[in-house]
């Protein structure tokens, strides 16, 4: 099976462009720019890697992120992210990216930062034949007025590049206070995907949906908590983005209460057995020590998955992909012809 599964066609919807940073990368950019780290070679890098919480990954993020200080480091992690979609034929890719965050740490305002933007995802398209949309995501814990600006920023991108706005950040600060964000992204008609579920429980996603209406939940697998809501999202379709090795390193806890120690521990054969819409995703790849692949491999071997799984939860990515339905047929068409006969 790892073998149709590294020839397989792939879609992915969620991941972090900040959190693909490979190891190497991030020390050359460190070493370019003067930061500090707390390591000074791969090995190191991956030791801090140690995730006591969510907290600490969320420092480790953002230490990450204030590595890169000029318009010409996000076109390199741009193109540096495409090769390695690409390498995994991944065709198609919403990506997260945090402009605020750059915006604010790193120095970038958001007219250098979409400049460059464009033009990186038109070079990945080009080298690779693979399309990369963006999804700006707000970050609970942030004022509501950076919701807004980040909103603008959306607007100005939707369909050149830019396909959602996201939400992501300390789950735990809840979701209330942005909602006159959302209310004029549903206005405006932006589609939204939202991170919920995964450090908190299922209140969270049932607050998250009601206040910001997305079509998509970032983890979500804390919904087992509530059968209720189980049958609601099963029922308007919501779709889950699960990303199983993130939740093993993050230590998230499952509908008992108790941390998933492995994938094998993982409940996303379970969501999958109450009839929800699962998809797979890497969320921030060398943080976890993984790649899209690996986590089609880890879940197949731990849950038995056969070819037609695989080929259910790629054409779930594909159908909640925030694509026009021009552009999603001719992903269809593609997948169809790259799908491997064994
Ligand atoms: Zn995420």
């Amino acid at each position: 099976m790892r073998d149709f599964i590294r020839r397989m066609p792939k879609v992915e919807l969620h991941v972090h462009v900040e959190g693909s940073i490979v190891p190497s990368t991030l020390l050359q950019l460190a070493a370019k720019n003067g930061v500090d780290l707390p390591a000074s070679d791969p090995t190191g890098l991956r030791e801090w890697y140690s995730f006591r919480d969510f907290p600490h990954f969320v420092d480790i993020y953002v230490a990450i992120t204030k590595c890169i200080k000029t318009p010409e480091d996000i076109g390199f992690v741009i193109a540096e992210f495409a090769a390695a979609q690409a390498e995994q034929n991944i065709l198609y890719t919403e990506a997260t990216y945090t402009a605020c965050t750059i915006d604010r740490h790193c120095g970038i305002p958001w007219p250098e930062q979409w400049a460059v933007l464009q033009e990186a995802l038109r070079d990945a398209n080009d080298k690779h034949g693979i399309t990369i949309n963006l999804i700006l995501d707000i970050v609970r814990g942030d004022e509501p007025a950076r919701g807004f600006e980040v909103l603008e920023w959306v607007s100005e991108g939707l369909g050149k590049g830019v396909c959602a706005l996201g939400l992501a950040g300390f789950e735990d600060r809840g979701t209330k206070q942005y909602a006159d964000v959302f209310q004029e992204a549903f206005a405006r008609r932006v589609p939204v995907a939202a991170h919920a579920g995964e450090t908190q429980g299922a209140w969270s996603i049932e607050e998250t949906l009601e206040v910001t209406r997305a079509s998509r939940i970032g983890h979500g697998v804390r919904v087992l908590e509530d059968k209720a809501l189980v049958g609601r999202l099963r029922d308007q379709g919501t779709v889950l983005e699960v990303c199983p090795s993130s939740n093993v390193c993050l230590k998230v806890v499952d509908q008992n209460g108790q941390s998933i120690s492995s994938i094998g521990q993982h409940p996303i054969q379970m969501l999958r057995d109450n009839g929800l819409f699962v998809t797979v995703n890497s969320d921030d790849p060398p943080l976890f020590n993984t790649t899209l692949t690996d986590e089609f491999v880890k879940c197949t071997d731990a849950f038995g998955w056969g070819p037609e799984d695989l080929r259910a939860m790629t054409d779930c990515a594909l159908a909640a992909s925030f694509q026009p339905e021009a552009d999603k047929e001719a992903l269809k068409r593609r997948i169809d012809q790259g799908w491997p006969s064994r």
